[in-house]
């Protein structure tokens, strides 16, 4: 078996960290590239010892040069808190983090693939989301640095792709969780268990009937690692999520029914923007990629929940909150 090297941008992050894991056990050489925005050390620290890992720090926005057979690009803070904290910033990363792995595929001869976003439906017309749907953004609202600049990432890998022949793929992510997401990043999975493990009010922004398809992460690294692997007739992009459906109310009571929690729900105000639906159209997915999802959200939610309840999640949300900011 050949060893390749293989570039992860994000890669201590909550999903880079587990696509690092799942590429060195296959054998490759990881590249784990990160300048420790929203990710920890700590998601990584027990590949450390691996000779064929290496942890380097920088950040995608500045060119950045490495001999490598295939380049993932997951760099990009993806909760709405982080995203929003520095929004040029997030919209730099994405576009000028885009232009400066996309000129290094194309110089060092990589195939890359890009992490896109169901974001890029933004606030939903069409529903479940195919591929073929151009999305319904808002490009000057609270979400546009991110959805916009995921977009725009998407844009810069096909016309890289038709101009410069570089080998490209994109999938577009759905709500994804699992063991290492950020206690304090603010996203509804890791909020929800959380808040019942401590027996805190459940915050449900809105009246809940918002929607949202969960997909555990190693459901999400496989597609990604089948994607990689699949023939240059299919450069993306495809949706990689689990089309079962949820209002966040049945996500909350899931949670507190699965953790026993004393909780109690309240409601806060809905963002602006919030999308009010979201359901991937896998068929493409299952057809070039012969991939589908196959962890429930019971059985993910269980094993998200045990690691929240493990030793790794020492430190109180506060305190991790300001190390990040
Ligand atoms: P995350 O915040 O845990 O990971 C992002 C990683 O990128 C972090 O380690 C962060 O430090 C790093 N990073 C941020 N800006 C950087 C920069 N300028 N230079 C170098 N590193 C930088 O988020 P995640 O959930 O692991 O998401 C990974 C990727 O997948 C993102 O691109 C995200 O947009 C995409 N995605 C995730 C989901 C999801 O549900 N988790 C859904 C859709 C898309
Ligand atoms: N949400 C919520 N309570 C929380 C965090 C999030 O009700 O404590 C809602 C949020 O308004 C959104 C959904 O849960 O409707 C998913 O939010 P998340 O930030 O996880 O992902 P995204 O909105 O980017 O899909």
């Amino acid at each position: 078996m050949t060893r390749k090297k293989i570039l992860v941008t994000g890669g201590a992050g909550f999903v880079g960290s587990h696509l690092c894991e799942r590429l060195l056990n296959e054998g490759n050489e990881v590249f784990c590239l990160d300048n420790f925005f929203t990710g920890q050390k700590q998601n990584i620290v027990h590949l450390l010892d691996n000779p064929f890992f290496e942890l380097i720090r920088h950040d995608v926005t500045a060119p950045f040069f490495i001999e490598a057979d295939e380049i993932y690009n997951l760099a990009c803070p993806a909760s709405p808190i982080h995203y929003q904290y520095n929004p040029i910033k997030t919209m730099k990363t994405s576009v000028m983090g885009a232009i400066n792995m996309l000129g290094l595929a194309k110089r060092i001869k990589a195939k890359i693939l890009q992490a896109s976003t169901s974001e890029v439906y933004g606030n939903p017309l069409v529903h479940p989301q195919p591929e073929g749907y151009w999305g319904h953004v808002n490009p000057i609202g609270e979400r546009s640095c991110y959805d916009e600049g995921k977009r725009a990432a998407e844009t810069l890998f096909i016309d890289y792709n038709k101009q410069n022949q570089v080998d490209i793929k994109i999938i577009r992510i759905f709500n994804t969780y699992g063991p290492r997401m950020h206690p304090n990043d603010g996203r509804v999975v890791s909020n929800f268990i959380v808040q019942a493990l401590q027996n805190q009010d459940i915050t449900i922004y809105g009246q809940g009937q918002q929607t949202r398809s969960f997909q555990f992460i190693d459901d999400l690294v496989e597609g990604m690692i089948r994607m990689m692997a699949s023939g240059d007739h299919f450069p993306g992009p495809v949706n990689i999520g689990n089309p079962v459906e949820f209002t966040i109310l049945e996500l909350a009571e899931k949670v507190i029914q699965l953790t026993g929690s004393q909780s109690k729900i309240i409601h806060k105000p809905l963002p602006s923007d919030d999308p009010m639906m979201r359901q991937p159209d896998i068929t493409l997915a299952k057809k070039e990629l012969d991939w589908s999802p196959k962890i429930d959200l019971d059985e993910g939610l269980i094993k998200t929940i045990e690691f929240f309840k493990s030793d790794l999640f020492k430190l109180e949300p506060e305190n991790i909150y300001e190390e990040i900011m």
